[in-house]
């Protein structure tokens, strides 16, 4: 007889957190049918009532920061202080996709254009109904909500699949967005393993998968996708590099690169993974990362590895890391389940899987190079492109780095800052994904543009898309397009 629920475990202590039903294709086909019903009636309540009702989430949220903060970190296993912050930075996207929604959306006039000058052209996002968000365990707020929250706002409703690892948290931002909006399942959580996913994403009624995973889940789910021509958005992992320039503030450097790269485990999938360091700074910035990596100890600084399966790819990656490169922190021994204690690894090869590989784990490899221009150069050499760092005082040095960066984001003198402004939108390019979640372009992600041109005149001698159109109108209009295109730059 095949098991009907599964349990959600607390990683650090293995006791069950709570026991969810595996919903399988009946019961996800249920969810999208009411799901699409929801869609309508959220569609028709209108930008400025459904702001209102999602302003109130947020509040009910907030209130509720302290019990959810508790459920992540039994779930997930971090420290309840970073649950807190990632719910904090949840709240933030949610207020900002409730506020903004109605101006990046709402209809606009547009220019007609001088062949157009009889037309009154307007633009406007619609919502596409029903969107399938798919979720991950690392952040399991902060993460799908940046979906979820941007998708609410653009007026569609949404089918959420939390990772088997923290289906309770999902559950939970369900539950807590009936009190907000209470007439209808707008907003509802399945709860599963892949399979739940798979018929998520295979439902031709789903308009829109918004996925964050790792690549390999994601070409899975793009392929279920293709069936339907269902569009979806990727948000997949990364192998972040830092650049440390040599007039970097060093002792600011060190402390963002350790923070960035060890807290959460390394679960992060814009963590810090790769470091290049300008040779003039390497020694003082190594002494730096040393001095402080004493003091930050896995099951303290950081909860344990969330996923059992990873603790494989960590132990592979710091083993080939120490065939060739120098131990700085910790090694082989540094692994003991489920905690990982820092490992910081210099001189590793850049063809090493610990180089190549997105780890997952609180380890970092350390790189010497000549100068800024070869770490960007090595920082760019990776099949991801999600997000990076650099350290420099050099502002117009430290910009002009920051955009020949091939990733998504990059962030100059601190780490992950990107991902609490919600006015900047995130996404990778490469294995880390397309598309975007966050800002003007995560709401329009989840919307698509309608356009209307609305004749307010006819223009004598000008109807061209007629089959009265004569000779002399082509005339006319070649001399228009020759005036007004034909003048050469040179
Ligand atoms: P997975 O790819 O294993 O899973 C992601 C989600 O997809 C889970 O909900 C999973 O369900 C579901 N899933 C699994 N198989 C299928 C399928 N065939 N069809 C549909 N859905 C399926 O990723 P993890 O949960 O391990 O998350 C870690 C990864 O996420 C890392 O690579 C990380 O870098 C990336 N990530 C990216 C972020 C970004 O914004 N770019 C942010 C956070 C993480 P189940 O758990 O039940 O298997």
């Amino acid at each position: 007889m095949t098991t009907l629920t599964f349990d959600s475990l607390n990683p650090a202590t293995g006791a069950v957190v709570g026991s969810h039903p595996k919903q399988g294709p009946e019961a996800v086909s249920a969810a999208v049918g009411r799901a699409e019903v929801a869609a309508g009636w959220w569609a028709e309540l209108g930008a400025a009532e459904r702001r209102r009702r999602l302003l109130d989430y947020k509040a009910v949220i907030t209130q509720n920061l302290r019990p959810l903060a508790a459920l992540v970190h039994e779930e997930t296993g971090k420290p309840v202080g970073d649950a807190t912050l990632e719910i904090v930075l949840a709240i933030t996207h949610l207020d900002w996709a409730a506020r903004n929604a109605a101006k990046v959306l709402g209809r606009r006039r547009v220019s007609p254009g001088m062949l157009g000058v009889n037309i009154a052209a307007t633009l406007e996002y619609l919502p596409l109904g029903v969107v399938g968000v798919i979720g991950p365990w690392n952040y399991p707020v902060f993460t799908p909500m940046g979906s979820i929250a941007y998708a609410l706002a653009a007026g569609n409703a949404v089918v959420f699949k939390p990772s088997e690892l923290t289906p309770g948290v999902g559950v939970r931002l369900a539950e807590l967005f009936t009190a907000s909006v209470p007439e209808h399942p707008v907003f509802q959580t399945v709860t599963g393993l892949g399979e739940t996913g798979a018929a998520l994403a295979g439902d031709p009624r789903v308009k829109k998968i918004a996925f964050t995973g790792s690549t390999a889940t994601a070409k899975r789910v793009m392929a279920a996708c293709a069936g339907n021509l269902t569009p979806m958005v990727a948000e997949c992992g990364g192998k972040d590099a830092f650049i440390v320039d040599a007039d970097a503030d060093l002792k600011a450097a060190a402390d963002a690169c350790l923070w960035g790269a060890m807290s959460n485990a390394g679960q992060t999938c814009v963590g810090v993974e790769r470091v290049y360091v300008v040779e003039a700074v390497y020694e003082p910035f190594m002494r730096e990362l040393a001095d402080r990596v004493s003091a930050v100890k896995a099951g303290e600084s950081y909860g344990p590895i969330t996923m059992p399966g990873q603790m494989a790819i960590i132990r592979r990656h710091i083993d080939e890391a120490i065939k060739s490169g120098k131990i700085v922190t910790g090694g082989p021994e540094a692994v003991r389940a489920p905690f990982v204690d820092p490992v910081i690894v210099e001189g590793v090869p850049e063809d090493s899987p610990a180089v190549r590989e997105e780890t997952f784990g609180p380890t970092l490899t350390v790189r010497r190079t000549r100068d800024a221009q070869e770490a960007l150069e090595l920082a760019n050499a990776s099949a991801y492109g999600l997000a990076g760092t650099v350290f420099s005082r050099n502002t117009r040095r430290a910009m002009e780095l920051a955009r020949l960066m091939r990733t998504g984001m990059t962030a100059i003198n601190s780490v992950i800052s990107f991902a609490g402004v919600p006015a900047l939108p995130f996404g990778g390019v490469g294995d880390s994904g397309f598309g975007r979640i966050h800002g003007a372009d995560g709401l329009r992600e989840f919307a698509r543009p309608k356009a209307i041109s609305r004749q307010r005149f006819a223009v004598p001698g000008m109807n061209l898309t007629s089959f009265s159109r004569g000779q002399e109108e082509l005339e006319r209009l070649i001399r228009v397009v020759t005036f007004m295109h034909g003048r050469r730059k040179r």
